[in-house]
Formats: C-alpha cells, sequence, structure tokens
C-alpha cells in the first residue's frame, strides 16, 4: 500500500467543514521503512484561533440539537468506520508501525466507541432528588462545556481520539483537536469519516502541527473550556500548570510503569503468553504495556526459561507483512531512548538475558529486539522509568505481600496484573493493587471500552477516557430548583412549617 491511497500528498486542516490549506508541512515516514508517506501542516495559532471561532458558533446550534439525534451521527461513525475497518487499520500500521493484527484491534476499539458512546444519547442520565421543601421539584442534568480541546498521541492514534472526541460530541459540545505530527492520516480519515456522516461544520475542527505551537495555543485559547490530553508525563504537568492558571478543566492520561505478578501457584504457560502480549505487542510503546515482571522465587528460573525460549519466536519486521509479531519504533528519538535504558538497565546492575541491542533491517527503519534484564531491583530506574520500548525486567520477590508491595512502588499508578489460581490472593490483589487497571490471570492491557481507563498517582489527575465516566470530562452538572407552591419558600429556613 502507498501514498496514493490517501487521495492526496499534502493534508489540510479541517476547519468549520472545509479543508484549508497550511503553507508549513512536514513529512510523515514510515516507521517499518523510513519511506515519506505524506506531508503535514504545522500549523500555528493562527490557525487555533480560526478553527475556535468555527467551534464556537457550531456549538451553539450543536447543543440544540436533541442528544439522540446528535448520536445517529456516531451511529453512522461507526458504520462507516467498520467498511473501512480494514484500510483504516492499513493506514494505521503504515504510519505508526505496529502489527496489522493489532492495528485492526485499535480500529475495533474506536468503531466500539462510536457504538457505545451513541447509545449515551438515549442516557446521559441526571437525577431527580426530593427537594426539602413541599411544592417544589429538584434535579441535576448534564450540560455540555462548549469548545473542548483534545490532544492525542501516536502510539493509539485512532483509538484515544474517539475515547475523547465522541464523548465530547455526543454531549453536545464542540472539539479542537490536535493530533500527534507522527501520525496525523488516522485523524485525517477520521474527520472525512464525521464529513460523510454529516457531523454539522465547526462541530470537530482538526488541526495539525506541533504541541509546542498549536497545543500551546489550544491551552492558552480562553474560549477553550476543557484540555483532555493523552501524552507524556512532562507535558501533561506543563498543560495542567497552565489550565491551573486560567481555571481551565484538564483531563490528564499519561504515562506507566506496569507490573505483572506471577506467584509461585500461577499457571506459568499462560503467564509466559500474558506477559509477552504485554510487554512486546506495540514494540512495547503502550503506556499499559507490562515492564516489570515481579516474580516469585520459587519459579523464577522456570518462568526465565520459559520466557526465553517464547521470545525466540517473536519475528520482527514491517508490521503489514504477514507473521510479524514486534514491528519498529516509532522514531530514531525513541530507539535512542531505548537505547539509553539498555545501558542505565547493565550499570545498575541488572543481567541482560536477551535483546538489548538494535534489530538490524535493510532498509531506513527504527527496530528494537524484545530485551529481557534479571535480577533487577524495584528502585532501579530500569524498574522505576517509563521506557517505551519491548524492554521488561524481572524483580524477585519472597511472598505475595512482598510483590504487592513492589508493584505499588512506582510513581505511576496505570495498571498491573497477578497469575495465581488462589482465590483469596485474587480478591486481595485486586483491592490492594493500586493502578486504575487490575487484570487477573491475563497481561497489563486489553482494555474494554465502556469501562473507565486511566490511572491512579503519576498516571494522571482523577479523570477518566472512555467509559460512561468519559462524560464527566466533558459536562458541567446544573442544578434546577421548581417551585410550584406559588409563594417564597427559603431552603433551610421553611423547612419547619
Ligand atoms: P507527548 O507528550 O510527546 O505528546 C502527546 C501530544 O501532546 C502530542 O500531540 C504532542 O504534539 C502534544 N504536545 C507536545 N508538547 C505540547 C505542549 N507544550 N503543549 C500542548 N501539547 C503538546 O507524548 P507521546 O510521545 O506522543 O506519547 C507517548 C506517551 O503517552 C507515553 O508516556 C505514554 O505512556 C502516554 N500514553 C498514555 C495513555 C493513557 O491513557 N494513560 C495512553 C497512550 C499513551
Amino acid at each position: 500500500m502507498t501514498a496514493l491511497t490517501l487521495e492526496t500528498d499534502v493534508l489540510q486542516n479541517f476547519i468549520d467543514g472545509k479543508w484549508v490549506d497550511v503553507e508549513n508541512t512536514t513529512a510523515v515516514t514510515n516507521p517499518a521503512n523510513g519511506e515519506r508517506i505524506v506531508q503535514v501542516p504545522l500549523s500555528n495559532r493562527y490557525h487555533v484561533e480560526e478553527a475556535v471561532k468555527a467551534a464556537k458558533k457550531a456549538q451553539k446550534d450543536w447543543a440544540l440539537v436533541p442528544a439522540p439525534q446528535r448520536a445517529e451521527v456516531l451511529y453512522r461513525v461507526g458504520m462507516i468506520m467498520k467498511d473501512k475497518k480494514e484500510r483504516l487499520s492499513r493506514l494505521l500500521t503504515m504510519e505508526n508501525g505496529k502489527v496489522l493484527e493489532e492495528a485492526r484491534g485499535e480500529v475495533q476499539e474506536g468503531i466500539d466507541m462510536a457504538f457505545y458512546m451513541a447509545g449515551e444519547g438515549r442516557r446521559l442520565f441526571g437525577q431527580t432528588t426530593p427537594a426539602e421543601l413541599k411544592d417544589k421539584f429538584a434535579m441535576s442534568q448534564r450540560c455540555p462545556v462548549g469548545v473542548v480541546g483534545i490532544i492525542t498521541p501516536w502510539n493509539f492514534p485512532i483509538a484515544i481520539a474517539t475515547w475523547k472526541s465522541f464523548p465530547a460530541i455526543v454531549a453536545g459540545n464542540a472539539v479542537i483537536w490536535k493530533p500527534a505530527t507522527e501520525t496525523p492520516i488516522m485523524a485525517y480519515e477520521l474527520a472525512k469519516i464525521f464529513e460523510e456522516a454529516g457531523l454539522p461544520n465547526g462541530v470537530i475542527n482538526v488541526v495539525f502541527g506541533k504541541g509546542s505551537e498549536v497545543g500551546d495555543s489550544m491551552v492558552q485559547n480562553e474560549d477553550i473550556r476543557v484540555i483532555s490530553f493523552t501524552g507524556s508525563n512532562d507535558t501533561g504537568r506543563n498543560i495542567a500548570s497552565d489550565c491551573g492558571k486560567q481555571l481551565k478543566k484538564v483531563s490528564l492520561e499519561m504515562g506507566g510503569k506496569n507490573a505483572v505478578i506471577v506467584m509461585d501457584d500461577a499457571d506459568l504457560d499462560l503467564a509466559v503468553e500474558g506477559i509477552l502480549w504485554s510487554a512486546f505487542g506495540t514494540s512495547g510503546q503502550r503506556c499499559t504495556a507490562c515492564s516489570r515482571v515481579i516474580v516469585h522465587h520459587k519459579v523464577k528460573k522456570i518462568l526465565e526459561e520459559r520466557l526465553l525460549a517464547a521470545m525466540d519466536h517473536l519475528t520482527i519486521g514491517n508490521g503489514l507483512e504477514e507473521g510479524i509479531k514486534v514491528g519498529p519504533i516509532i522514531n530514531e528519538a525513541g530507539l535512542n531512548k531505548i537505547k539509553k535504558y539498555i545501558e542505565v538497565g547493565k550499570q545498575e546492575g541488572a543481567t541482560l538475558l536477551a535483546g538489548g541491542s538494535e534489530w538490524e533491517s535493510n532498509n531506513q527503519g527504527y527496530y528494537f529486539t524484545p530485551t529481557l534484564f534479571t535480577d533487577a531491583k524495584p528502585d532501579m530506574r530500569i524498574a522505576q522509568e517509563e521506557i517505551f520500548g519491548p524492554v521488561v525486567s524481572l524483580i524477585e520477590v519472597s511472598s505475595f505481600e512482598e510483590a504487592i508491595e513492589v508493584n505499588n512502588q512506582v510513581t505511576y499508578g496505570l495498571s498491573s496484573s497477578i497469575f495465581t489460581r488462589d482465590i483469596n490472593r485474587v480478591f486481595k490483589a485486586q483491592r490492594d493493587l493500586d493502578t486504575g487497571i487490575v487484570y487477573v490471570n491475563a497481561g497489563t492491557t486489553g482494555a474494554e471500552i465502556h469501562l473507565p481507563f486511566g490511572g491512579t498517582k503519576g498516571t494522571g489527575n482523577g479523570h477518566r477516557d472512555s467509559g460512561v465516566q468519559a462524560l464527566d470530562v466533558f459536562t458541567e452538572w446544573k442544578a434546577i430548583y421548581v417551585d410550584y407552591s406559588g409563594k417564597l419558600q427559603r431552603a433551610q429556613i421553611d423547612t419547619e412549617e
């Protein structure tokens, strides 16, 4: 598949339902082979302002469309995505590198989200509650916030965009979306799908460009009342601090240092499969990637042996080719970061059992061999910091309690997993693991869209993507009191009559 399938060689912004040229552009390359795929705009503050103007105007009308009708657009979006699933998946692999099977899974996540959030168009529940005075009615309802900004990363370029834009839209907001510059094609395709589905002009606006220019302009723009961000911790913290000064609502989903715990009673073959999928899928470039295995000392040796044997079968290469299990790293900077952590791990005294080096392709792709460290200690940097590559470190423990403690000893709190056959351990673990997502007898990845997605501690700031909880980010609560007594009734004062 080549750039021809995109219908264009230079992407445009999508503002007020029109495709708009931008003078400056930069090349998007396929991480599997270094080939240029398309040019992406490098927009500036002016483009963001134009998008906000359009969004403000569109949002007023959109909020007045009954929510079940707003939802119908999302149903159509879901149907079109379904029809285009294979095309979207292949384009996703081209721009991001993840293997085709995983790309199909990511697109499916977006389709699921469309139908799920369309259903919310007939719910968007508020509450009725008794009033404290006679002949008085009390209720609360969700209201749209207005114009909202979403900023998305390259590692899940379509799924994360749907987690954010679909709830925002069904709730009656208008959206300004800045996708990652590395992966703009999914944004272009999704904007086209919105257009085909009949979303009114200006309800979604896509502005391509750098975070420091477009992202920052969105954060600083006072008409954008919410920023929903997924990305790295440094960027997220800066955004949160800028939003804080403006009393702007901000939802952050950031990094992880996810662990799989393997107890002495675990089904080890299953644990190996779970670790492989979580650690090396998407070449370890998932926020939920397993990068620590906390293993009971009684099964450490045998787990190491089985992991090493299984890792031998992980074929590396272009994710569009049959049988490839591990695709490329997104770019050279990502590759260099992984290499740096291999040196850190060695210097810290961990033992390198497998991998640890770049995989030499016969082209300009960026590849890293699946890597296994053992004898890591919980406080080592390789066991504390997000590497974002196919690198996993084994940490030995002597008890269930120690395993839980080690799991929780990181600043992140996204996902964790435990392999055990002991029901008491299962329930204690799901209670005590301090992460937003817990898996039992499965790896650290595999979230479903109707549950809340996000993490505790340094992973976020208490909000959640997906699930019904996503609506909390994009709505304000309004309390409404209707007094039908025909006289002045004062709350808290006239209650004793
Ligand atoms: P990043 O922080 O570099 O970029 C994320 C987005 O923010 C991009 O669109 C980028 O252009 C934009 N950005 C950069 N600087 C900005 C600024 N100053 N102002 C506004 N926007 C700015 O992250 P990345 O490398 O694209 O993504 C990888 C990170 O995302 C990892 O840390 C990963 O764990 C995290 N992630 C988290 C989740 C989650 O749900 N918790 C999901 C996926 C990825």
